[in-house]
C-alpha cells in the first residue's frame, strides 16, 4: 500500500503544525520518522494540503519547493515551527532563540515570494491564488502567536504530532481520537489483561 495523504495526516488542524507534523515520534528520537525523506512526498503534502486546509486558506494552492535550495529553505521552516510551537506547549512560551530563528527564516521566505504577491494571514474566504508552500506555513505560525490560539496548542501523548484543538472547552487529549486515542484505549486493555494473566500464575 502506497502512503496516503489523508485527513489523519492533517490532525494538526492548520498547515504550520501539519508541515511539524511531518515528522512522527519528535520527543522518542529512535522511533522518529521523517516523511520528507523521500522527497516526491513533499510535492504529494503541497497537494493534499490545499484540500485539507481550505477552512484555513481558502481556495489557495501551494506551491511545493522547486530547488534545492527551496527544499533546504522548507525542512528549516518546518523545524523551526516545531521548535517555537513545541517549547510554548511544554511552557516556555513564546522562547526568544526559537521566536527568533522562526521569523529570521519566515523573512527571507517571504521575500522570496513574486513582488506581486499579495500576502496576508491566512483566512478560508481567500479566493485562489499561489503561495510558497514555506511561506504560507510561516504566515499559518504567525497567526498561532496571539494567546487565545497559543493556548490551544497541544502535544499528542501517542504520536507526539502538535494539534490546535479547537473543541470548546480544550477537551481534546489526542490529535485524532480515531488513532492516537484508539491505540491508546487498546494499550491499556491489553496491559491490564496481562497484568491479570500474570497474578493468575502466581
Ligand atoms: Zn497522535
Amino acid at each position: 500500500m502506497t502512503f496516503e495523504w489523508n485527513a489523519h495526516r492533517f490532525s494538526g488542524g492548520v498547515l504550520a503544525l501539519d508541515l511539524a507534523n511531518t515528522v512522527v515520534f519528535r520527543e522518542s528520537p529512535e522511533r522518529s520518522l521523517d516523511r520528507f525523506s523521500d522527497p516526491a512526498e513533499v510535492t504529494r503534502f503541497a497537494a493534499a494540503a490545499a484540500d485539507f486546509r481550505q477552512g484555513e486558506w481558502g481556495n489557495v494552492k501551494f506551491r511545493p519547493p522547486l530547488s534545492e535550495r527551496e527544499i533546504t529553505g522548507l525542512i528549516d521552516m518546518r523545524e523551526a515551527i516545531n521548535r517555537l510551537f513545541r517549547t510554548a506547549v511544554h511552557g516556555g512560551g513564546l522562547s526568544p532563540a526559537p521566536l527568533s530563528e522562526f521569523l529570521r527564516l519566515g523573512s527571507k521566505l517571504v521575500g522570496d515570494e513574486p513582488g506581486d504577491q499579495a500576502l496576508a494571514l491566512p483566512r478560508p474566504s481567500r479566493d485562489g491564488g499561489r503561495i510558497s508552500l514555506a511561506a504560507a506555513s510561516f504566515l499559518s505560525g504567525v497567526r498561532l502567536f496571539e494567546p487565545l490560539r497559543l493556548e490551544r496548542i497541544k502535544v499528542c501523548p501517542n504520536c507526539h504530532w502538535l494539534y490546535f484543538d479547537e473543541s470548546r472547552n480544550r477537551s481534546r487529549r489526542w490529535c485524532d481520537m480515531n488513532v492516537c486515542g484508539n491505540r491508546a484505549k487498546a494499550r491499556r486493555y491489553y496491559d491490564r489483561n496481562a497484568k491479570q494473566m500474570g497474578s493468575g500464575h502466581g
